[in-house]
């Protein structure tokens, strides 16, 4: 692919949520930030946001507290 282009340096992403470097498998890339899927809740009722998120200044909410 690309990898002639790429820095060799190799970033562990941090989580946004508990600043820990994330070594998941999957990472989640929420506001331009990196999440564990388990740090990922809604600003609201701190809901696990795993599959889907909507996110308003800067916080990100679950469906139901995005739309009340
Ligand atoms: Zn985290
Ligand atoms: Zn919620």
């Amino acid at each position: 692919m690309q990898g002639k282009t790429r820095p060799e340096k190799r970033e562990i992403p941090q989580c946004a949520g508990c600043n820990q470097h994330i070594l998941d498998k999957f990472i989640l890339k929420v506001l331009d930030r990196h999440w564990h899927s388990s740090c990922l809740k809604c600003a609201d009722c701190h809901m696990q946001l795993a599959e889907r998120c909507f996110s308003r200044a800067g916080s990100v909410y679950c469906k139901e507290d995005f739309f009340k």
